[in-house]
Formats: structure tokens, C-alpha cells, sequence
């Protein structure tokens, strides 16, 4: 499938070893990509673009892997596109000569600013040829604009985003705003952008070697195990792009390994609605229940020469929020152990604290007692330029898992061994730094009596967690079934809350004229990069709440629907930029001839929610980290189970 490769390269005229990648090569990519919604296609072209990349210019491997998943950087460092709607229009009609009016009219009618730029472009009569665009001259410039800050930062962003349009030919006009966007709107996740770097290695490696056909799907899948389980342990494709050039694939486990300062994707948890389910899951193995505190993720970092960082769930750098958890650790960190296999017998030998990864969770406490206090105290904490002595919200962490300790990556440790060490190399401060209370009690009345305690000290019930063997491991990224979680709110509705993209809303009546009455919700779709619209809500907010929300969603109000929105009947008063994320709650969920969400899945038709209830916003979510697709269809069988369960009892078969 890679000999149309030969057709590709002579399509490159200007693209010669030790080069630039041309732009252009890279849109005649994306373009092929647009083309088709097979997943194979679409690895299979990105494929053979990667192989010419590392063939002809392999040091812009990095450059054109960023532009593939719109990014810049790594997400801790901070460094984002998604320019806004404005900005870009202005650009637009500033660089190709025509008015604003006309710029929006177009976008009301295409409902794709990316697609107005290139028409714009296209008709407009050009002097002399622009000098053509490359991966690393659009990357720089993208890279120019995320940074642009201060005075005149907007007209600044503008003049770089007119010198982009200007050099522009072709469909290049559409990728560059589609770029700016934050969004290529060509289904290309990135699982598949890594899954293709690693089959481009694959070939490269195999060079003109005859294999037969069964032999090469293997050593494709086995590349592509590695990569993503690589990514997974240390997301920098700063450090596992230039590591692969080196050396492929082979050994790049033992060169890329779990790094203090490089957050690692959480590992997260299962749904169960009720105890029975747990006993079920886990019957005959060991396993830990552990409070589920009411608070954010923390991962704490500690690299060799000190330096200490915090990221959240989503990777970002949280360091500068927490400045009295970093204040705290030396003290709680002072007495290390030399870790697992270079204990002699049970001598642990005692050395000074080098580096370490905590997995934990921060939580708001009273200041006299340290009582745990609900997540909306810890919201009211600011999130930048804190002072550890004006600190208003006082928080303790509570360390619940240890990754990494004096140079050795803990994550193929079985929990049992990596609480064994926690508690050894650490020391709890009350008010300040505590373990996760945990019970290993297997019965289901030590299962209850615990969730029970847990409820009364101010958690959201329990983690229930695999503690022997290697199923017992740290899995990064991965929703496992090795975690679960039991929250005692939900035992009686769907068994999680769901978190859901705001993505349209309807006019209030009565008193609500104001402000939006009710707003339509979406689960987001990685696999098609689409908003699959799930219910409409308008239960679980107080005046205030609505007046708050129309003030901050009425900024991202569109014209036009997003096309990656797949609206089924739905129908909004106003339509939104996805941005913003709620948790929701529901009495259960309904199939559906209106809504889209996991449409395919269960059934042709989609998935609702009865009676949902909002809960809160959840600003350490992005719209892509919204509930998936997968995760509804997963609730909506096990309700149906649960429900043929409770007939046939009632019916005492
Ligand atoms: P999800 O995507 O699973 O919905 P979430 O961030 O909404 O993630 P929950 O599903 O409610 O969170 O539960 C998992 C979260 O619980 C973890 O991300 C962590 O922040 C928190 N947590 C609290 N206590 C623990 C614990 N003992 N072990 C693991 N996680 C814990």
C-alpha cells in the first residue's frame, strides 16, 4: 500500500534530501487524509509521508509530527494555539483585500473559516511568486504568534498571520487558519499519528529486506505497541522522536523511560455502581480499597537536582498554584530508602532523598482541625502567582501512589510493593501530607462499613484497586479495570456522573429571558474528533449559576454550527465554540432518535440521558477529555444488565 509513496515523492518537485519538508508536501498529505474516513487510509498515508520525512529531512521529524497534532510543545509547557475567531477573521480580510462583512458572510455560509481564507486567497490576483512555505518556517511562525503577549499583542499576531497568508498557495491557507483554530478538522487523532511514526521506523529499519505479509503486520503491531506504550510513560515527543531517529525501535524501552519533570498521562478508573460488582470483578484476587478524596489530581515531580514540580490531571504545570506544597516536601521527603532490589534482606539502607514521583490528590482542609473540605473550597484557590504565605484555601495532599523513586521507574511494581515504599520514604504530616487511607477488608460488609466511613469524613466514596500481580501495575493514560471506583452518590443513578462539552443552548422563558433557559451537551468522539450531541439540560442551576454562565458562554457563541458537531435533530437556539466542560449527572440513560452520542455502538439509534442534573464545571478538562463515546455505550449495557438482573429476580428466576 506504500508503493503509491514513488508517485507521492515525484509530486515534490522541490523537496530534496537535507531540505525543508515543504509545506505543500504536508497539506497534499493532510488532503488525502480529508479525503477518506478509513482509519487504516489514514495511518497509511501519514505513513508514507513520515517515511519521506525521515528519509529526506529527518530532522524535521519533530517539527512535522507538532504541525500533524496541532501543538507546539509539550502540554507542560504551556504554549497553546486557538486564536481567536475574531483575530483570525480580521487577518483574513486584512491579507487577501476584502471586507469584514464579506469575511463573515462566507464563514455564515461555509461555516469553515479555514475554507474562506483559501477561497479568499485563491481569488486574489498575486504580483509575483511568494517564496514557498516549509514545515519549520510555518511551525516558527505559529510558534511567534502562541508567544505574541503585551501591548499590540492582537495586531502583532495579526501582522504574523498576514505574513503567513501572504506566502500561502494552493489549499495551504486553510491548514494555516485550521492551525490557528487550534483544530485540522481531519479526523487525525493522535493515537494514529503515533501508531504511523512508529510503522515509518518499522520500514525504515527493515530497509529493501523481503518479508512475507503476515511477518510485517507483526513487527507493525509490535512498533507500534512500543511507541504508544513509550508515549504513555514519558509524553515529550522532544525526547522519543529524536531517541527513535537514533536508535528505532528496538531498545527504545530501555532509552526512554518515566522522567521526574515529564508528567505522565493518570491512570484512571472504572465505574461500579455497586459493591457486588467490585467482589465480581476482583473474586479471588487482592486487592485495596482506598478513600476517594474530593479534590484535584496532583503529580508530584522530583527530579535529581531538586527542582520540584506539580502537574494536574491534564499535564499542566500546577507548580505555581501549590507553592506551600512545595514548601512542605522537604520535610515530608527526608528520610529516603534505597528502593526494592538494592535492599540487602530487610536492611534497607538509609540514603538522602534524590528524586521521586508522587500520584496524589490535593484536597482543601480546615485550617485548626483539617477537616476535609468539599472540592468548591479548593475551586476558590487562585491559580497563578500564589504566595505560600498568603495562602487563603489550605490543603493537604494526600499521596496515594509513588511512581518513581531514586532514579528507578516504579510503574511494572505491583501496588502492594509501591505502598510499601511510599510509606517507608515518606513522612505524614498532619494537616499537611497524609497517605490515602486505604483497608484491604475483602467481605462485603467491610466493603460497606468503609465506603460508609469514607462518606462521613468528606470523601466521594472509595477506590477499589488490583494489589498483587502485574495487574496490580501503574497503567498510564489507560481507564483500567483494575481501578474502580464506588461513589456513594451515584449508587443509585448511572453509577458515574458524566462530563459533557456545552456546545448549544436554547433562549430562557419567564424569568430565565435573560439568560439561556437550557443548554445542549456532547460527548466527544477522539476516534472521529466529533461532538456527539447527548442531551439538553436545564435542571441543577440556581439564577446566579445561569446568570454566571450566560456571561462566560455568550463569548463563544457562533454563527454557524461546527462541523465537527454531529447535531442528529437537535436543535439550539445558538450554537457554541466547544469550550466549556460540566459534570453531569443522570437518573439513567435512554436510546434515542434525536441524539447522536455512541450512535452505531449499542444500537443504529444514539444514547440520551433522562433527567440530567448538573453538578459543576470541570475547568481541568478540555473538551477532548470530555466522556467518550465508548464509556456511555459501557453505562448504557451494564444499566441494561443490571435491569434484566433485577426483572428475572423480582420474576425469582
Ligand atoms: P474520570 O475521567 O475518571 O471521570 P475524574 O477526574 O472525573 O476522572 P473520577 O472518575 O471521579 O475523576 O475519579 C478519579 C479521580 O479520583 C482521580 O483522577 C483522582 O483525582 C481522584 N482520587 C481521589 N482519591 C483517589 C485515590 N485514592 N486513588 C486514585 N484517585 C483518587
Amino acid at each position: 500500500e506504500l508503493a503509491d509513496t514513488d508517485g507521492f515523492v515525484a509530486k515534490q518537485r522541490h523537496w530534496q534530501a537535507g531540505q525543508p519538508v515543504p509545506y505543500a508536501s504536508l497539506v497534499a498529505t493532510f488532503t488525502q487524509i480529508e479525503a477518506t474516513s478509513k482509519r487504516t487510509e489514514i495511518t497509511t498515508h501519514l505513513t508514507a509521508f513520515f517515511l519521506l520525512v525521515i528519509r529526506l529531512s529527518p530532522q524535521e521529524l519533530l517539527k512535522t509530527v507538532y504541525l500533524c497534532i496541532n501543538r507546539l510543545c509539550p502540554d507542560y509547557v504551556g504554549l497553546e494555539l486557538g486564536i481567536g475567531e475574531s483575530i483570525l477573521e480580521k487577518a483574513i480580510a486584512e491579507s487577501t483585500g476584502r471586507s469584514l462583512a464579506k469575511i463573515k458572510a462566507d464563514l455564515r455560509k461555509e461555516g469553515d473559516l479555514g475554507l474562506v481564507a483559501m477561497m479568499s486567497r485563491n481569488t486574489q490576483p498575486t504580483m509575483f511568486k511568494p517564496k514557498p512555505l516549509t514545515v519549520s518556517s510555518v511551525f516558527g511562525k505559529l510558534t511567534e504568534i502562541a508567544k505574541v503577549a503585551g501591548n499590540s499583542s492582537q495586531s502583532k499576531k495579526i501582522g504574523i498571520i498576514k505574513s503567513l497568508l501572504a506566502a500561502s498557495v494552493d489549499t495551504e491557507a486553510k491548514f494555516i487558519i485550521r492551525s490557528l483554530e487550534g483544530k485540522l478538522r481531519i479526523r487525525l487523532a493522535e493515537r494514529t499519528v503515533l501508531v504511523a511514526v512508529a510503522w515509518a521506523m518499522v520500514l525504515r529499519d527493515l530497509g529493501p529486506k523481503m518479508r512475507s505479509k503476515e511477518q510485517l503486520t507483526i513487527e507493525l503491531e509490535e512498533g507500534a505497541n512500543v511507541v504508544k506504550s513509550v508515549y504513555s510513560e514519558l509524553p515529550s515527543y522532544e525526547h522519543v522522536i529524536p531517541a527513535l531517529l537514533e536508535g528505532g525501535i528496538v531498545g527504545l524501552r530501555e532509552r526512554c523511560k518515566l522522567t521526574p519533570g515529564i508528567p505522565l498521562k493518570p491512570m484512571l478508573a472504572k465505574p461500579t455502581k455497586a459493591i457486588g460488582e467490585v467482589l465480581d470483578r476482583f473474586e479471588g484476587k487482592q486487592f485495596t480499597c482506598e478513600y476517594k478524596y474530593d479534590g484535584e489530581r496532583a503529580q508530584v515531580h522530583r527530579s535529581e537536582d531538586g527542582s520540584v514540580k506539580i502537574f494536574s490531571r491534564n499535564s499542566e504545570d500546577m507548580s505555581a498554584k501549590y507553592p506551600d506544597i512545595i514548601e512542605q516536601l522537604p520535610k515530608v521527603s527526608c528520610i529516603m530508602y534505597i528502593p526494592l532490589g538494592l535492599c540487602h534482606g530487610n536492611q534497607c539502607i538509609q540514603a538522602d532523598t534524590s528524586s521521586f514521583v508522587l500520584d496524589a490528590e490535593a484536597v482543601a482542609v480546615e485550617r485548626d482541625t483539617g477537616k476535609l473540605l468539599p472540592f468548591q473550597e479548593l475551586s476558590r484557590r487562585k491559580r497563578k502567582d500564589v504566595k505560600a504565605e498568603d495562602v487563603q484555601v489550605k490543603v493537604c495532599l494526600f499521596a496515594f501512589d509513588l511512581l518513581y523513586l531514586n532514579g528507578q521507574p516504579l510503574l511494572h511494581t505491583d501496588l502492594a510493593s509501591r505502598r510499601q515504599l511510599l510509606h517507608k520514604s515518606f513522612q505524614p504530616i498532619a494537616g499537611e501530607f497524609s497517605f490515602a487511607q486505604s483497608s484491604d477488608g475483602s467481605s462485603t460488609e467491610e466493603i460497606q462499613a468503609f465506603l460508609d466511613q469514607s462518606v462521613k469524613d468528606g470523601c466521594e466514596g472509595l477506590m477499589v484497586k488490583m494489589l498483587e500481580s502485574d495487574a496490580s501495575f501503574y497503567e498510564p493514560s489507560r481507564r483500567s479495570v483494575n481501578w474502580l471506583k464506588l461513589k456513594k452518590d451515584y449508587l443509585s443513578g448511572i453509577g458515574d456522573s458524566l462530563d459533557l462539552v456545552v456546545v448549544g443552548a436554547y433562549h430562557g422563558h419567564g424569568k430565565r429571558t435573560a439568560v439561556y433557559g437550557a443548554f445542549l451537551l456532547a460527548c466527544y468522539d477522539s476516534e472521529s474528533e466529533q461532538f456527539q450531541v447527548i442531551c439538553k439540560i436545564g435542571t441543577g442551576f440556581s439564577d446566579e449559576a445561569l446568570q454566571h454562565h450566560y456571561t462566560l458562554l455568550r463569548e463563544s457563541e457562533i454563527d454557524v454550527m461546527r462541523s465537527d458537531i454531529a447535531a442528529g435533530q437537535a436543535k439550539p437556539d445558538v450554537w457554541f465554540t466547544p469550550k466549556v466542560v460540566w459534570e453531569v449527572l443522570a437518573a439513567d440513560l435512554s436510546l434515542s432518535p434525536v441524539y447522536t452520542a455512541a450512535q452505531g455502538l449499542v444500537e443504529e439509534r444514539g444514547i440520551s440521558l433522562r433527567f440530567p442534573r448538573f453538578i459543576r464545571v470541570r475547568d481541568d478538562k478540555a473538551p477532548e477529555d470530555a466522556t467518550s463515546p465508548e464509556q456511555i455505550a459501557e453505562m448504557y449495557e451494564k444499566q441494561a444488565l443490571t435491569q434484566s438482573k433485577g426483572s428475572k429476580r423480582r420474576r425469582g428466576e
